[in-house]
């Protein structure tokens, strides 16, 4: 087996060699420890039969682990600085495949069709950059993907604020955008000191398994993510208080949302963050009709 790249040293002699200098502003913090690459495969139970989508591999730490383990790895960097890098330390895998490009501008499901047949599996793990986090988690689950999961690290209060219960203080519309698609799980914590540079927080690993179908069946997709979203806009506010200010007309229908709450048994002066997914479900049902 090759020498890994996630240590420090090797990390160090490789951005030497090739002049390379981090652009915070793409959230480029490497991994330079084996342990917790080799703990991210795992919790993404990753076959010799499955095709794995990573999203910056930056010069190749997580992605020759994946390229070890699995039957092909296709990954998006933006940066084209790392192209010459990663040709060379991925250079022992002849199943990696690199797509220069921006992974919110890629047609993911035209990749998959073309660099995916015969795999039985398909699962998306990264170490993300921070600062696109949500876009680029929205865009895998909105996108239908035929994916089977994913494996990602990411800053500790997203991942917190995804997988959070109903009644917490972490939970909002991203929870219920996450888990109306996904059963989704904190699996690790990890800490500062495995990256370099080390980021400003602190970081986990979510594990998100794609459901059969959504949790909650809505009739309009769009429109209960519209409704969660005006629900959560000012936390302190009512639910009755926030859909009245923040959808189109929502004061002059102020009776119809009330009658509509009642209609669920939500009671107009609870707060969004005290409502179930389905009691969302049942309420973007009922304004959808009602609703002029
Ligand atoms: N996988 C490497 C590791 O774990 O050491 C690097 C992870 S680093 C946190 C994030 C990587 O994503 C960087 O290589 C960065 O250049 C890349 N990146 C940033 N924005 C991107 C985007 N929109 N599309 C694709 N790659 C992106």
């Amino acid at each position: 087996m090759h020498k890994d790249i996630a240590t420090p040293l090797r990390t160090k002699e490789i951005l030497h060699k090739y002049g390379f200098s981090f652009k915070k502003s793409l959230g480029q913090n490497f991994l330079v420890d084996s342990n917790i690459l080799k703990k991210i495969t795992e919790f993404a139970e990753l076959t010799e039969e499955t095709g794995v989508i990573e999203i910056g591999p930056g010069i190749g730490a997580l992605t020759e682990h994946l390229a070890r383990i699995s039957k092909k790895v296709v990954a998006f960097e933006i940066d084209g600085r790392l192209l010459p890098i990663l040709e060379d330390t991925l250079s022992p895998y002849d199943n990696v495949k690199i797509i220069h490009q921006d992974i919110l501008k890629a047609n993911v499901l035209e990749v998959i069709q073309k660099e995916f047949s015969g795999t039985r599996d398909i699962m998306v793990v990264a170490n993300l950059p921070y600062y696109v986090t949500t876009p680029i988690l929205l865009k895998l689950l909105t996108e239908q993907l035929p994916l089977k999961g994913i494996v990602v690290m990411l800053q500790k209060e997203v991942a917190d604020r995804i997988s959070a219960s109903p009644g917490t203080k972490e939970y909002g519309s991203l929870s219920i955008a996450i888990q109306y698609y996904t059963k989704a799980e904190t699996v690790m914590i990890v800490p500062k000191t495995v990256f370099t540079p080390q980021p400003n927080v602190d970081s986990a690993v979510i594990r998100l398994l794609k459901r059969d179908k959504p949790i909650v069946e809505v009739e309009d997709e769009e429109f209960f993510f519209h409704i969660t979203r005006t629900s959560f806009a000012q936390r302190r506010k009512t639910i009755l208080n926030n859909l009245t200010s923040g959808l189109p007309n929502g004061k002059e229908n102020k009776e119809l949302i009330i009658s509509s709450l009642e209609k669920i048994n939500v009671d107009p002066s609870r707060r969004g963050e005290t409502l179930s997914i389905q009691e969302f479900a049942d309420l973007s049902n009922v304004l959808l009709k009602v609703l002029p």
